[in-house]
C-alpha cells in the first residue's frame, strides 16, 4: 500500500516523500483512510514509535481549509517535548500547503509570544493542557471553531493529573466535532473520556492493547543490590556503540548514577526534574545530536522523548508502577528498527518480571552479566573495527609523519598494530583483571535459609511489622487546581514511593492532607518539599491533625507560613523558598 492510495492530497504526499516516508506504517494504513472518509470519532491504541503522529496529523492537515483563518484542529498532549515534536512534524508534513499555520503552546516559556501567534491566526494548535487552560482563562484562544480535537498519549495526560483540565478543555469545544484519542494503554480513566466525549468511536489497535513493540527484545540481568552499578557498567562496556536511555526511579538516583558514569569516563548526562527547563533542553539537544551516548533519566523527565535510533533502554531500577515499563521500553525500536530493553534486577524482583511479561504479552530473556573476558574481547574488536574504518586526514597528519616514522620505524607491522590496539585495550584489561562474575539468580521463595524466612515474612510477620501511617499537610488545595492525581504524581515521582503506599488523600479548598507509610516520612519531607506546582511552591509538613473543616484558609492565606500543622518544618520558609528556585516541577 502507498500513501497515494490512502487518498491524501499531492502537497502532503510530496512533503512526506521528501521526508523519506515510503509506505504507511500499520496504524497509518488503518487510520488514514478511515479519517479521510468519516467525520466520526476514533480511538487508536498505539504507543509512541508506531507512526501515530502522521496517522492523525496527515488526515487532519488534509481536511484544513486554509482560506478560513479560524482554528480548526486542536491537539492536546502531555509534555512540552511532545508538543514541540508534534508541531514540528505537522509543519514538515504541511510545508507544501501554502498558508497553513501550525503553532505549539506549552508552559515554561513566554506566553505573550504564543498569544501573538494565535492572534495572527492559526489553523492547528498543539498544546499542553496547563498552558491551554491559561490561555482559555485569559480569553486568548477561541475553541468554538474547532472541528477536530486530538488527545495524544491520553493515558499519560491522566497519569500526570490533567483529568479536570481535559474535561474543561473538551467542554469548551463545540458539541459537533470529531475526537481522535490515542493512548498506549486503556485504563479506566481513558475509557471514561471515550464514554463521555465520543460517539461510537472506530477503534484501531496496533499490536494489541498494552502489547509492546515486537521489535524490542526484553532482557533481564540479576545482580545483588549493591552490584547494580557495576552491572550497568558491564552492560555499557559490552555495548561500546550504545545510544541509550538509562532509567532510574528517583531524581536522587538519576543524579547519582549519571555522576558516577561521568566520573568513570562514560559519555553520559542526567535528565531529571531538579534541572531547569533550559538545562533539560540543553541535555536533550546534546543527546538528540548524539553529543552524548547515554541519557540517565527519571520516568517523568523522559516523557515525550522522541529520539530515533535509541539502541537500548536500560532499567537501572524497574519502574514502581509496572505499567510504566511499556512507556520506557517504547523509547527504543522506533520506526521499524530493532532495540533492546534490559532490566537490571535484584534476586527478589523475579515476580515483577513475570508481572511485566503478562502486561506486555511478551517474554524476557535472562542474560548473564557480561564477564570480564567477554567485555575485553568485545572492546578489542570494536577498537580494531574503528581503526579499520577511520579516515586518515593526510593533510593534517602529514607534517607529523616523518617524526612518527622515526620513532616507530624500529617496530614490525605486527608490533605496531599490537601497540596501538593496546593503548586503549589495556585500560579495560587493567580494570577487569580482577573482576568477578557478578551474575546472580532469582531467589526461589520456597527454598532454604533466608529465602524461606522471606517467605514467612510475606505470609504474616510483615503485616504485623507494617509501620503506621503518617499524616501530611500540603499547602495546595482545590483553588490551586490541585487534585489527587497531581498529589500522587508530585509525591511519588519526587520520592520514588509507589502509589499504593499513599493512603487516604483529602483535597480541601485551600490545602490538602495525605497519609503514607511512616517509614517514608524523611523521604517525603526531603524530596517533595518546595516543588513547583503550576507556579505555586508546594510545602509538605508532618501533621497529626485531621481535617475538621473544608472551608477557609487556616494559615491566613499565606503559603509557607507556619500553619500550626505538626512541628517538623525542616527549614520551613527558608528551605522551601530557596530550593524552589532550583527545583522546577512545572506541569508542562
Ligand atoms: P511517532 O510514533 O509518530 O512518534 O513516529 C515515530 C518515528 O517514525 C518518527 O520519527 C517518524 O518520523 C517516523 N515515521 C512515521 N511514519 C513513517 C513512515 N510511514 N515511514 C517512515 N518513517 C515514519
Amino acid at each position: 500500500m502507498t500513501f497515494k492510495s490512502l487518498g491524501l492530497n499531492d502537497e502532503i504526499i510530496s512533503a512526506i516523500t521528501e521526508m523519506g516516508y515510503e509506505k504507511p506504517t500499520p496504524i497509518q494504513e488503518q487510520a488514514i483512510p478511515y479519517l479521510l472518509d468519516h467525520q466520526g470519532d476514533l480511538i487508536g491504541l498505539a504507543s509512541t514509535g508506531t507512526g501515530k503522529t502522521a496517522a492523525f496529523g496527515l488526515p487532519l492537515l488534509n481536511q484544513i481549509n486554509v482560506a478560513d483563518k479560524s482554528t480548526q484542529g486542536l491537539i492536546i498532549c502531555p509534555t512540552r517535548e511532545l508538543c514541540l515534536q508534534i508541531s514540528r512534524d505537522l509543519s514538515d508534513y504541511s510545508k507544501n500547503i501554502k498558508g497553513l499555520k501550525v503553532t505549539a503552546v506549552y508552559g515554561g516559556t513566554d506566553i505573550v509570544k504564543q498569544i501573538r501567534e494565535i492572534e495572527r491566526g492559526v489553523h492547528v494548535i498543539v498544546a499542553t493542557p496547563g498552558r491551554l487552560m491559561d490561555l482559555i482563562k485569559r480569553k486568548k484562544v477561541k475553541l468554538n471553531t474547532v472541528k477536530t480535537v486530538i488527545l495524544d498519549e491520553a493515558d499519560e495526560m491522566l497519569n500526570m493529573g490533567f483529568k479536570e483540565d481535559i474535561d474543561t478543555i473538551l467542554e469548551k469545544t463545540p458539541t459537533e466535532k470529531s475526537v481522535w484519542l490515542f493512548s498506549a494503554t486503556m485504563p479506566k480513566e481513558v475509557a471514561r473520556i471515550a464514554k463521555n466525549y465520543m460517539v461510537d468511536p472506530f477503534e484501531i489497535t496496533v499490536g494489541g492493547k498494552n502489547e509492546s513493540n515486537k521489535n524490542i527484545e526484553h532482557q533481564f540481568y540479576v545482580v545483588k543490590g549493591r552490584e547494580k552499578y557495576e552491572g550497568l557498567k558491564r552492560i555499557l562496556d559490552y555495548n561500546p556503540d550504545i545510544y541509550g536511555l538509562v532509567f532510574c526511579r528517583t531524581r536522587r538516583d538519576t543524579a547519582a548514577v549519571a555522576d558516577k558514569l561521568m566520573a568513570d569516563g562514560y559519555s553520559a548526562e542526567p535528565l531529571h526534574g531538579d534541572l531547569s527547563q533550559a538545562q533539560r533542553d540543553r541535555v536533550m539537544e546534546k543527546f538528540r545530536n548524539k553529543g552524548i551516548q547515554i541519557l540517565v533519566a527519571t520516568d517523568v523527565a523522559a516523557r515525550g522523548i522522541d529520539v530515533n535510533d535509541i539502541t537500548h533502554v536500560i532499567h537501572h531500577s524497574l519502574p514502581e508502577d509496572v505499567e510504566n515499563y511499556t512507556h520506557r521500553s517504547g523509547r527504543t525500536a522506533r520506526a521499524g528498527k530493532k532495540g533492546i530493553s534490559a532490566a537490571i534486577i535484584t534476586p527478589s524482583e523475579g515476580r515483577k518480571i513475570k508481572q511485566i511479561e503478562r502486561i506486555i504479552k511478551s517474554s524476557f530473556v535472562k542474560k548473564n552479566v557480561p564477564k570480564a573476558d567477554e567485555i575485553c574481547e568485545k572492546q578489542l574488536f570494536n577498537l580494531v573495527d574503528k581503526m579499520h574504518d577511520v579516515e586518515v586526514n593526510e593533510k593534517e597528519i602529514g607534517k607529523y609523519m616523518p617524526t612518527v616514522m622515526e620513532k616507530l620505524g624500529e617496530f614490525s607491522k605486527e608490533e605496531i598494530i599490537a601497540k596501538f590496539v593496546s593503548t586503549e585495550f589495556n585500560r579495560f584489561l587493567n580494570y577487569y583483571s580482577k573482576a568477578k562474575d557478578i551474575s546472580a539468580n532469582i531467589s526461589d521463595r520456597g527454598g532454604k535459609g533466608s529465602d524461606r524466612e522471606r517467605g514467612r515474612k510475606d505470609r504474616g510477620e510483615r503485616r504485623e511489622q507494617r509501620p503506621n501511617q503518617q499524616r501530611f499537610f500540603v499547602n495546595l488545595g482545590k483553588k490551586d487546581r490541585f487534585n489527587n492525581g497531581a498529589l500522587l504524581r508530585l509525591i511519588c515521582d519526587s520520592t520514588g514511593i509507589s502509589k499504593s503506599k499513599i493512603g487516604k488523600i483529602d483535597i480541601l479548598n485551600n490545602f490538602s492532607f495525605f497519609e503514607a507509610d511512616k517509614s517514608e516520612t524523611e523521604n517525603i519531607i526531603k524530596n517533595a518539599q518546595g516543588l513547583d506546582f503550576d507556579g505555586a511552591i508546594m510545602n509538605v509538613e508532618v501533621t497529626n491533625s485531621a481535617p475538621k473543616f473544608s472551608g477557609g484558609r487556616r494559615d491566613g492565606g499565606k503559603r509557607n507560613s507556619s500553619s500550626g500543622y505538626g512541628g517538623n518544618r525542616r527549614g520551613g520558609n527558608k528551605s522551601g523558598g530557596n530550593r524552589s528556585a532550583r527545583r522546577s516541577y512545572k506541569r508542562n
